[in-house]
């Protein structure tokens, strides 16, 4: 354990992750969000490759200046 962050199998990093970008804030929001609660090796590069493969958040970024 790393603290009080919950290591997620990998079976179950698809749900967490799909949890943590549902509210498509963007890379560095959701890597706030999953810093404080969840860990799993390369964690920051899956945030990374989903939310610049979704256009939501791509959208919202472009939107904000
Ligand atoms: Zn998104």
């Amino acid at each position: 354990m790393k603290r009080h962050r919950i290591i997620i199998p990998q079976v179950l990093q698809g749900d967490i992750l799909a949890k943590l970008h549902a509210s498509h804030q963007g890379a560095e929001k959701t890597k706030l969000r999953a810093f404080t609660s969840v860990f799993w090796k390369d964690i920051n590069k899956d945030i990374e490759d989903m939310t610049k493969s979704c256009k939501v958040c791509q959208e919202l970024k472009s939107n904000q200046t």
